[in-house]
């Protein structure tokens, strides 16, 4: 039939058309090419605790995890995930039934979505939002209604306007996806922020998952709190976390999910058919690592707190302006007073300028040109690394 060829139809499907390749993949490479100082994608360039990597031998080694581990995770696993959710956040989960191991957060996003929506259902999402939650929404159908964060006046960093939020809800939507500490702003969602998201789910009957990864990485006097933890939504809510931030082994994507039976139960439905299971050695690792005295997150949180400030003050001094994160890996910056208005050419041509790589926060904005002008830079890098890049950027602005 005329039209109906396979090379006139393209390849990729409609749901997932205007996803290309991820803008961490495309600028990496960009780093490696260029041979350029990589502060794109969130990873650190210094391996996690020694002792946690032998734990992984050692599992290899003694054959533990090299067969198919069970679907919901191994119960060592699950069990040190419920241990750190009772002595960090007094919230009580049952291993066996409401924790669910799996291949990193995104999985998990993946997972959640994938079995809690039906299409042509509504999903608020804070804008700027994570890559894979726009293309995941898609997959599964859902439509996707962002509110965006809005920066403030410097320091303050990028805020939700709780009216927005609360304007934003319809009878369509099922679900709120939320992201705290906030990739890639840095906001950390404050108790009175988040008792009023809890007040307006529980209101709408809405189910909320909750992405945070950088739970553990919360600088100065800010204070992650799960959204789990308020009235009515233990029930409602899922909660993703991972090990990838909190252990600085993002390659080992090793994730997890809890939240009440019912919900875990419906997440492994979908989570069974895309990777099945994964990570047998490292879920060994990461249940040792779940189990580190409170000494080694504080020290986590004192390295990043430094090597925020180092790059922070460079970036200003370098003729930024800083929102200043209160968490993450990222600091989100504004390039106009460099003379500059559009991130993606800044970006793109930022390794011919300077030798740096960065990533344009355009792309995890529907409204591309509020996102314009904002720049991400990962600071998750050894010192002598930041103040290399930081000497390299102080030469754009002369
Ligand atoms: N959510 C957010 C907000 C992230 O920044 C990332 C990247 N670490 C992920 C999820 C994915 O986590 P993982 O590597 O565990 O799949
Ligand atoms: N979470 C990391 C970031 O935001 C990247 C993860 C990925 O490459 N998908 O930079």
């Amino acid at each position: 039939m005329a039209g109906m060829t396979s090379s006139a139809r393209p390849l990729l499907n409609r749901r997932l058309a205007e996803f290309g390749t991820t803008i961490f993949a495309e600028m990496s490479a960009l780093a490696v090419r260029t041979g350029s100082i990589n502060l794109g994608q969130g990873f650190p360039d210094t391996d996690g605790p020694e002792e946690i990597r032998e734990a992984a031998v050692r599992a290899l080694r003694d054959g533990r995890g090299n067969q198919y581990p069970p679907g919901p995770g191994i119960p060592e696993l699950r069990t040190a995930v419920a241990e750190h959710q009772l002595r960090r956040y007094g919230l009580s989960y049952d291993p066996d039934t409401e924790v669910l191991v799996t291949a990193g957060a995104t999985e998990a996003i993946a997972a959640a979505l994938l079995a809690l929506l039906e299409p042509g259902d509504e999903v608020i999402a804070l804008e700027p939002y994570y890559d894979s939650y726009a293309a995941c929404i898609a997959m599964a159908g859902g439509k996707r209604v962002p509110v965006t964060l809005r920066p403030h006046q410097e320091g303050a960093g990028f805020r939700l306007d709780l009216g927005e939020l609360r304007d934003a809800v319809t009878p369509r939507t099922r679900l709120l996806l939320l992201n705290t500490p906030h990739n890639p702003t840095g906001t950390v969602l404050t108790r009175p922020e988040l008792a009023e998201i809890a007040r307006l789910a529980v209101e709408h009957d809405l189910l909320v998952v909750t992405d945070e990864v950088y739970e553990h990485l919360v600088y100065d006097d800010a204070e992650h709190i799960p959204l789990a933890t308020f009235p009515g939504m233990r029930e409602r809510t899922v909660s993703i976390s991972s090990a990838g931030k909190t252990f600085s082994f993002t390659g080992w994507k090793v994730g997890w999910v809890t939240a009440a039976p019912g919900l875990v139960t419906a997440v492994r439905s979908a989570k069974q058919f895309l990777t099945y299971v994964s990570s047998g050695p490292f879920q060994y690792a990461v249940a040792e690592a779940l189990a580190l005295p409170d000494t080694y997150f504080e020290t986590l949180r004192a390295d990043l707190r430094a090597k925020r400030d180092l790059l922070a003050s460079g970036l200003a001094q370098a003729g930024f302006t800083v929102f200043r994160p209160a968490g993450t890996y990222f600091i989100t910056t504004d390039i106009r007073p460099l003379g500059e208005g559009d991130g993606f050419a800044f970006c793109r041509a930022l390794p011919e300028r300077a030798g740096v790589v960065a990533i344009p926060n355009a792309v995890f904005y529907d409204h591309r040109e509020t996102g314009a002008p904002f720049v991400r830079f990962a600071f998750c890098k050894q010192l002598h690394v930041l103040e290399e890049a930081v000497s390299r950027l102080k030469r754009l602005a002369s």
